[in-house]
């Protein structure tokens, strides 16, 4: 992250910038309520500083923030889907669900994604750059603040592969957590991986007692490769070890992510063998209904086959529950964010 990058920072690191810059140290405190607490998205709102130091500020520390440049509403289900515009032109997408218990923010964390998996959007124009800790945490203190409310679960299920942008990920979730500032419970965050192994034990070894998502989709080698790429590098044994290793490090239970997709990984085999998989796991496994995007020859289970997948995997002890689709009017489901308008954009200039 830049050095100069102060939404990204917490309380001690902005207490060196205000010792540099000999002013006294209670002023840091301010700059972090303001920013991680309320959301700040300029100096100018930080009406109890001195103006001489907002400008200094200002010119040495810029706020990163995310500017609301289209909102959704889907008319199904009230989710919300907002496009985001950040300092540099670039856009990325977040979708806000309500709950019973709260209101959930699907967070993204790359502008695109390189990991290139067949089914998915998010992945269709490369990556062109990971966020920041700032530009993760700003999505939700927009949504907080247009909605006017208080986001309790965050998942990081957007746009991007958490674990490919690690080191601001783990910053991003310290951020998040911190009492001090938005105050999430690490147990109400997901991150959910396409399973870059080395990472998963680097995660592991931070002892958070967030939920671990390991998107899945097919229960072998042959399969998995076929739509995941990432599969190549890191087999399918190599990931559930690494998951069981995670599992008995933490004694967090691991949510897999299985996307059923038409006549591809739908079959009963493929339930038999992924119950055998992930026999005597501590784990349960989240089918989704692929959603379909443009891109992609791919369709979606029927329901029956959806529900003859989940009926065996449970009749082998493996819990495992079917994901209620939100947002579907407004490409707001699993697999759907992009940068569509970045890409719409470029077109149009390609155009002229
Ligand atoms: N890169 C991370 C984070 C993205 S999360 C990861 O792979 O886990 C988005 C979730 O939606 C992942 O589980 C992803 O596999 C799933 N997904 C992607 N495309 C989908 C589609 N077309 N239908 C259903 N789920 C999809």
């Amino acid at each position: 992250m830049p050095d100069f990058d102060i939404k990204s920072m917490n309380l001690s690191e902005i207490e060196n910038v205000i010792a540099s810059l000999n002013e006294p140290k209670f002023r840091a405190k301010q700059i972090f309520d303001w920013l991680q607490v309320y959301g700040a998205m300029s100096y100018d709102e930080m009406t109890n500083l001195p103006k001489a130091l907002r400008n200094i500020l200002n010119e040495k520390y810029p706020v990163r923030s995310c500017e609301i440049e289209l909102k959704q509403v889907s008319k199904i289900d009230s989710t919300v889907k907002y496009l985001f515009k950040l300092f540099d032109g670039n856009f990325v997408e977040s979708v806000l669900m309500k709950y019973k218990y709260g209101y959930t923010l699907c967070v993204s964390s790359q502008v695109g994604c390189k990991m290139g998996c067949t089914f998915c959007a998010s992945t269709k124009s490369g990556c062109v750059r990971s966020l920041m800790p700032s530009e993760i945490l700003g999505q939700i203190h927009a949504t907080q603040r247009d909605m006017d409310i208080r986001v309790s679960h965050v998942v990081m299920m957007g746009m991007g592969e958490p674990l490919d942008n690690y080191d601001n990920t783990i910053r991003f979730l310290k951020l998040a957590s911190d009492e001090k500032g938005l105050n999430l419970s690490m147990r109400n965050i997901s991150l959910s991986t396409c399973g870059i192994v080395p990472k998963i034990y680097d995660l592991l070894e931070e002892k958070l007692q967030l939920t671990l998502s390991i998107s899945l989709h097919a229960p072998n080698d042959t399969m998995r490769s076929a739509v995941m790429p990432v599969n190549k590098k890191y087999p399918v044994k190599e990931l559930i070890k690494a998951c069981k290793d995670y599992t008995n490090s933490t004694s967090r239970r691991i949510s897999f992510e299985y996307a059923m997709i038409r006549d591809v990984n739908d079959s009963d085999e493929c339930a038999y063998e992924l119950a055998s998989l992930l026999k005597g796991m501590l784990c349960h496994v989240n089918l989704i209904p692929a959603n379909e995007i443009n891109e992609s020859e791919h369709k979606r289970s029927t329901n029956d086959r959806l529900q003859r997948f989940m009926n065996i995997l449970n009749s082998k002890g493996v819990n495992t529950t079917i994901r209620r689709s939100l947002g579907s009017d407004i490409d707001a489901s699993c697999g759907q964010l992009r940068s569509k308008h970045v890409r719409e954009k470029k077109e149009k200039e390609g155009e002229q």
